[in-house]
C-alpha cells in the first residue's frame, strides 16, 4: 500500500475540550492497532490505534485522571484521560515504565498514523482494514519488540 511519510517530530495532540495538551518530541517506535475486547470497550470503537513511544520524549500539560486496568495477563497499565471531557489520551504500562502508548486519534494531525501492526486480530471486528504490509498477531504479542521491528521494516530507522 502507499503510505504517507512519517513527519518529523514533534507531534502535538490533545483532548476534545482542549484542557489537556500533549507533545511527543521523538519519532514513534510503532503504530499499533489493538483489536482486543478491552480496547473495543474503552474506545467504543472497533479497535484502538496507538503510537508506541519513549516516555522521556513525551510530555503533557493539563489535569488528567488515571484509571488502572488489569489485563488477563496480569499486566497493569494506567489509562490517562482528560479530567474535564474524559477523552482517553494515553496509556502508561506499569511493566514498561520507559514506554508510553499514545492514542493516535488524539493527534492534531492523525493523517500519517497508519498501523504497522495489528494485535488481537482473532477478535477483529468484521470490516476492519488490515494493510498488506502490516504484521498481524492473533493475540497478545510475546515480545513488544516485534511491533517495533515491523515499524522499522516499513519506515526505516531515520
Ligand atoms: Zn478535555
Ligand atoms: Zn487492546
Amino acid at each position: 500500500m502507499t503510505r504517507p511519510p512519517i513527519p518529523a517530530p514533534p507531534y502535538d495532540g490533545g483532548c476534545l475540550c482542549g484542557a489537556v495538551r500533549w507533545r511527543l518530541s521523538a519519532r514513534p517506535l510503532a503504530v499499533n492497532a489493538c483489536h482486543c475486547t478491552d480496547c473495543k470497550k474503552l474506545t467504543g470503537a472497533t479497535n484502538l490505534l496507538m503510537l508506541l513511544a519513549t516516555r522521556e520524549a513525551f510530555s503533557h500539560a493539563g489535569a488528567v485522571e488515571r484509571w488502572r486496568k488489569r489485563a488477563d495477563s496480569g499486566r497493569e497499565l494506567d489509562i490517562a484521560r482528560c479530567r474535564v471531557c474524559g477523552t482517553r489520551l494515553w496509556h502508561e504500562p506499569l511493566s514498561s515504565p520507559a514506554l508510553v502508548f499514545v492514542a493516535a486519534g488524539t493527534l492534531d494531525d492523525p493523517s500519517w498514523a497508519v498501523p504497522t501492526s495489528h494485535i488481537w486480530t482473532r477478535r477483529a471486528s468484521p470490516g476492519v482494514t488490515m494493510q498488506d504490509d502490516a504484521i498481524q498477531v492473533p493475540g497478545q504479542p510475546v515480545e513488544r519488540q516485534a511491533l517495533m521491528d515491523a515499524f522499522t521494516a516499513i519506515y526505516g530507522d531515520a
